[in-house]
């Protein structure tokens, strides 16, 4: 059985700024779609492809901390560079996507390449932020650079485009993630007239973001930066793009636990979270310049 949509929704009206660096559309979480109801997935921003004008100044968000769970950094066009205080450095490039597991605390800086900022172009990427179940909250931070060559990749057939597979698992084919609780994400490349066929189980919360282009969802035409929240019933996702189309998609294990948030910080109850606040206070969660 196709699984059903629950609904389509547009492009929010306005975008936010992330520092001075990312300019981006929060899909979620908002009254409608809450982090109860797509658990594990917490909070989706979308900088929707923008041209960054030349500048020496690195644009970005300064050092802040993480903490109880685990950001998805995914680039389409642009560079992305971070530093965090494990010592961890690197850059994102497209196609790449790193994957930070906050855990028991960091403190991170995220900011655009140096070389991409002097020239400055079009820039488009998503930040996903995915829970991570009471049990491992207090993991050790680490993070996984996952480049484009390493991603699952499954050619569809007909010139119908590719699927990298970031995490979980597309019609039997692994991506090199590592996570808490089974995810899945895939990140689609469809050429005009390419389709695709693949199973998720009802369970899990699943959720497809156009990235560009235009594709049909289980019958229904979801046009770019529309974003598709599915319900519960039936299993089988059928994509077909009506033009060459950019498609992200996303399905994980609900974590069925309380969810206590501030700001940057994600844990199950609010007495945690002031623990939390006073741990980075106390600068448990190490240096960075
Ligand atoms: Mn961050």
């Amino acid at each position: 059985m196709e699984k059903q949509i629950e609904k389509i929704f547009h492009r929010p009206a306005r975008p936010g700024m992330v520092g001075d660096g990312f300019r981006v559309f929060n899909y979620f979480p908002n009254e409608q779609i809450t982090q109860q109801r797509i658990s594990p997935f917490l909070l989706m921003d979308f900088n929707a492809e923008f041209d960054f004008g030349p500048s020496d100044h690195l644009r970005g968000v300064d050092v802040h901390p993480h903490k109880g769970f685990e950001t998805v950094t995914i680039a389409y066009k642009g560079a992305v560079a971070h530093h965090d205080s494990t010592g961890n450095s690197g850059v994102i490039n497209p196609g790449d996507v790193q994957w930070m597991t906050a855990g028991s605390g960091i403190l991170h800086k995220e900011y655009h390449e140096k070389e991409f900022s002097k020239k400055g172009g079009p820039f488009e990427m998503i930040q996903l932020w995915v829970n991570l179940p009471a049990k491992d909250k207090k993991a050790d931070p680490k993070y996984q650079a996952i480049t484009a060559d390493q991603m699952g990749k499954v050619i569809l057939p007909d010139n119908g485009g590719i699927v990298n597979v970031i995490a979980g698992t597309f019609n039997n084919n692994k991506g090199p993630a590592t996570t808490f609780t089974p995810v899945n994400m895939f990140d689609i490349r469809l050429n005009k007239d390419g389709k695709l066929s693949t199973q998720i189980t009802t369970d899990f919360n699943t959720i497809l973001l156009v990235v560009n282009g235009e594709v049909v969802v289980n019958g229904a035409k979801a046009g770019e930066h529309d974003f598709i929240l599915f319900k519960n019933e039936g299993e089988e996702i059928n994509i077909s793009a009506n033009k060459d189309s950019v498609v992200l998609l996303l399905s994980g294990e609900p974590i069925n636990e309380p969810i206590a948030q501030y700001g940057p910080f994600v844990m199950n109850t609010h007495r945690e979270l002031q623990e939390a606040f006073a741990e980075f206070q106390s600068g448990k969660f190490g240096v960075l310049e």
